[in-house]
């Protein structure tokens, strides 16, 4: 077996904030020069929402990522080899600036010291919804600015279909309104679009961990990448002329240290692991039916603690401290070991490598709202259908429209959570609750 190793990364959604700090401290570090200014390798949006760049999973219109041909084959949804080949003739298809958003610079003095007025401060992004402005821009987290009532003509459009094909999205009102916060870095995926998708060769994946990178020496800012990245992780300095992203801060990782955004993170969400992964399977499990996709790329991780997952991993040239790291791994515990975290769009079949922990904490909300002990697992069982994150939004993000595995994934985080209290309590922890998980 061809074992790789692969840095990754989870993030615990039910604890962020949307502070931002992981954007800026990442920009100051990468990102603050000429020709990036509208670049954010880490961007933080607010779900529902339409995300940054604006609706970048609309991948009929971006062709990002890989799609199974009619023998079931995967196949670049930006175009093969001789689409490749005649680049010259192509257009990359990207978001416009509008999509992404229009960098501006604060007067910091005039935030200080501007004079009282008496008109009402308005800028761009101001019509959205109604389209009065035909010169509207888009803006990162001008979703949070959205939240309204149950109008399905005023509603984001992607609430307003699941309004129309959710029995528990027609619950909604204001009292049952919800958003949450989803921060995006490149996920430096095992089978990476933007990769396959450069015509010039520039960008390649490392041996050694995994980290997908630009070599800026051979790129010829053919922009091909920035149509194949399904997640638009990967962007064009329109001053050097070279496509950029994020790099899991490498030279970071190589001396022992977190990433910028994990380090710098508010929430402390943010885990960093090394996983092993069967090479010699990625393809295949990415060419498996969208429902099965999560199973099949968590049937890649391989057991750190195997014996024989151990000696393959050493004939392929993996150091013990490695393989030390990959024992210890927060990644692997919570995807493959408790299975409480997953893939973004895994249908997008780039085999992604920053998983999450879908957020948990509205249902505790509800339930306190209507007297109940929202900390108990059992009413948390009950409630699973009254959540106000409708169970198949969570699903359309994480898993391919897979409802079960994300009800499951919640239900386990709340008896975690159960167990946890008893044991703070000092009480002896309900063994009844493991069973009723399953
Ligand atoms: Fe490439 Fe990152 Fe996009 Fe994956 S998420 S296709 S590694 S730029
Ligand atoms: Fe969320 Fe952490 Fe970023 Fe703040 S720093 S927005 S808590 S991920």
């Amino acid at each position: 077996m061809r074992v790789m190793a692969q840095v990754a990364m989870v993030m615990n959604l039910d604890k962020c904030i949307g502070c931002h700090t992981c954007s800026v401290t990442c920009k100051q570090a990468w990102t603050n020069r000429a020709g990036t200014e509208y670049v954010w390798f880490n961007n933080v949006e607010t779900r529902p929402g339409q995300g940054y760049p604006r609706r970048y999973e609309d991948q009929d219109a971006w062709r990002g990522g890989w799609t199974l041909n009619n023998q079931g084959k995967l196949r670049l949804r930006a175009g093969g080899r001789l689409k490749k080949l005649l680049t010259i003739f192509h257009s990359p298809v990207q978001p416009t600036l509008d999509d992404y958003y229009e960098p501006w610079t604060y007067d910091y003095e005039k935030l200080v010291n501007a004079p009282l007025g008496d008109d009402f401060p308005v800028a761009r992004p101001k019509s959205l919804i109604t389209g009065e402005d035909t010169k509207v821009t888009w803006s990162a987290n001008w979703d949070d600015n959205l939240g309204g009532g149950p109008d399905a003509a005023e509603l984001d459009p992607i609430v307003a279909k699941l309004r129309a094909e959710s029995e528990a999205a027609i619950k909604f009102s204001y009292e049952q309104t919800f958003m949450f916060y989803l921060p995006r870095i490149c996920e430096h995926c095992l089978n990476p679009s933007c990769m396959a998708s450069c015509p010039s060769g520039a960008i390649y994946k490392r041996s050694e961990d995994g980290i997908v990178l630009v070599d800026q020496d051979r790129c010829r800012g053919w922009r091909q990448c920035v149509t194949g990245c399904p997640y638009k992780k990967i962007y064009f300095n329109h001053r050097s002329g070279k496509a950029e992203k994020c790099t899991f801060c490498y030279p970071r990782i190589e001396v022992g240290q977190p990433t910028v955004c994990a380090e710098t993170c508010v929430g402390r969400l943010r885990y960093i692991g090394l996983v092993l992964y069967d090479a010699d399977r990625v393809t295949e499990a990415a060419s498996v039916d969208d429902k099965e996709l999560y199973e099949a790329q968590l049937g890649l991780m391989l057991d750190p603690t195997d014996p024989q997952v151990i000696a393959d991993a050493k004939a392929c040239g993996i150091a013990d401290d490695w393989l030390d790291a990959a024992r210890r791994s927060p990644v692997y515990a919570l995807a493959k070991k408790y299975r409480i975290a997953l893939p973004l769009h895994p249908e997008y079949r780039t085999m992604p490598m920053v998983w999450y922990v879908p957020p948990l904490s509205p249902i505790v909300d509800l339930l306190s709202e209507q007297g109940h002990d929202a900390e108990d697992p059992h009413n948390l069982f009950g409630a699973i259908d009254t959540l106000r994150i409708p169970l198949e939004y969570l699903a359309e993000l994480f898993t391919a429209g897979d409802v079960g595995t994300v009800e499951h994934v919640l239900k386990v985080l709340a008896a975690m959570r159960s167990y946890m209290r008893d044991i703070n309590l000092g009480r002896e922890p309900d063994a009844s609750i493991p069973a009723s998980v399953g």
